[in-house]
């Protein structure tokens, strides 16, 4: 079992890394963001009660985030492993993550931080744009449509994110990357982290998280010994 936490700030490119990542390591892309969106979508429990957090910037609390990824890790598709963006976000999720996998016998394998200024964090959130079908992730300056509007992959219209509007986008940048700093401080107690330049091309940016995560491996190997 291979698990991997992307870490970075919103706009750092976790989404992106973590489907091509995904995809190279053949274990499933796990959004806590991506999870909350579907549930709002469907008007479920979990989806109302984090929708009014999300229209704020705010983290959900912990208690249903936390109960939520770890239903996720119990189905079939996550046995062999996980890509995690977007969770854990502070220290409680980062330690309940870690017991839960400790119980299966396993742990986190590997930390990584896509690190990205903050002004350039800015400048690529306010030009962000997703897809309404499936969540791929677009950018109006770094990663734009071949049409544009529509997404490459299955062709649905481009939408702007409710939490990517201009408001709303310093606030989360506040939060969160207090509590960014929090889950990597933890991350780098426990020896885990890596961080990689988040300001490369993107194909430089997966090169660079796959040799981390390669090294995570067989360190982790080598413990086992
Ligand atoms: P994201 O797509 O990761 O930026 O997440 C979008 C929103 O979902 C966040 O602004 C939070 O409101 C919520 N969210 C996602 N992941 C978490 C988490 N691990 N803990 C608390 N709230 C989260």
């Amino acid at each position: 079992m291979t698990v991997v936490v992307l870490l970075g700030a919103p706009g750092a490119g976790k989404g992106t890394q973590a489907d091509l990542l995904a995809e190279r390591l053949g274990i499933p892309h796990v959004s806590t963001g991506d999870l909350f969106r579907a549930a709002v979508r469907d008007a479920s429990p979990i989806g109302l009660e984090a929708r009014r957090y999300m229209e704020r910037g705010q983290l959900v609390p912990d208690d249903i985030t936390i109960q939520m990824l770890l239903d996720r890790l119990t189905e079939p598709d996550a046995a062999g492993g996980v890509i995690l963006d977007g969770f854990p976000r502070n220290r409680a999720q980062a330690e309940a993550l870690a017991s839960a996998l400790a119980e299966g016998g396993s742990k986190v394998d590997r930390a990584i931080n896509i690190d990205v200024p903050t002004d350039e964090l800015v400048r690529r959130l306010s030009g962000r744009w997703v897809c309404g079908e499936s969540g791929h992730v677009y950018n109006e300056s770094t990663n734009p449509p071949k049409v544009p509007g529509r997404c490459d992959l299955d062709g649905s219209p481009l939408v702007q994110r409710e939490d990517d509007k201009p408001e709303t986008i310093r606030a989360r940048l506040d939060q969160q990357l207090a509590s960014l700093r929090d889950v990597i401080g933890y991350y780098d107690e426990t020896g885990l982290l890596r961080s990689v330049d988040g300001v490369q091309p993107i194909d430089q940016v997966t090169t660079a998280l796959l040799t981390a995560v390669a090294e995570g491996a067989a360190s982790g190997a080598h413990e086992a010994r």
